[in-house]
């Protein structure tokens, strides 16, 4: 999908988006697929001749902000600087800029350091809304296995924070002496059944 361009801003951000009604499900047959650029927000459909798109089944979940702490750095053509994610989703992150503030609009290459002593996650993204010191981010691209490393990171977060829950209700039940150890697994396997 590297070669396909939003009509109307002319960047690379597109993404493939669900197929909506009658008339899209049979241009699917024709490989017309539909697509929305992330940046303008722009919907359009293009023919990917020969590809066939695999109905993928996602884990909502990945996609609600969690809250979290780690650093990261940011970079566009004249800005430079560093931040503290404070909560981090598969499709973008709220973070405090230390140095420098970028602008909403901006496309940044982010290196999220979401674990010491590994190499950091590089995602291009854009800024959607500033708070004062606060960024708000969209991931538009990762490099190489940035992707796959940041979804262990957040299935982690997801498996902790349930066994948080499971630990609270624990708490209230009076029963959490046996079970305090729970919330300190770091493996991300959760010993309590995950609640949906
Ligand atoms: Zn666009």
């Amino acid at each position: 999908m590297a070669d396909l361009r939003c009509p109307n801003c002319s960047k690379e951000y597109v993404a493939r988006v669900a197929r909506v009604g009658f008339i899209e499900g049979l241009l699917g047959l024709f490989y017309v697929y539909p697509f929305k650029c992330q940046l303008c927000g722009c919907r359009f459909s293009a023919v990917q001749w020969g590809v066939r798109y695999l109905r993928v089944e996602e884990d909502r979940r990945e996609y609600e902000r969690l809250p979290t702490g780690f650093p990261l750095a940011f970079s566009a053509e004249a800005l430079r600087g560093d931040g503290m994610a404070c909560d981090v989703s598969m499709s973008g992150c709220t973070f405090r800029a230390e140095t420098c503030q970028p602008k909403v609009g901006d496309v940044l290459g982010v290196r999220l350091q979401i674990a010491k002593d590994v190499e950091p996650v590089a995602v291009e993204a854009v800024v959607r809304n500033v708070r004062q010191d606060h960024v708000g981010v969209e991931f538009l691209r990762f490099q190489q296995a940035g992707k796959d490393r940041l979804q262990q990171f957040v299935r982690f977060l997801l498996a902790r924070r349930a066994a948080q829950a499971q630990r609270a209700e624990n708490h209230v039940a009076g029963a959490d002496i046996q079970h305090d150890h729970w919330g300190e697994r770091a493996d991300g396997k959760s010993p309590v059944s995950v609640k949906s």
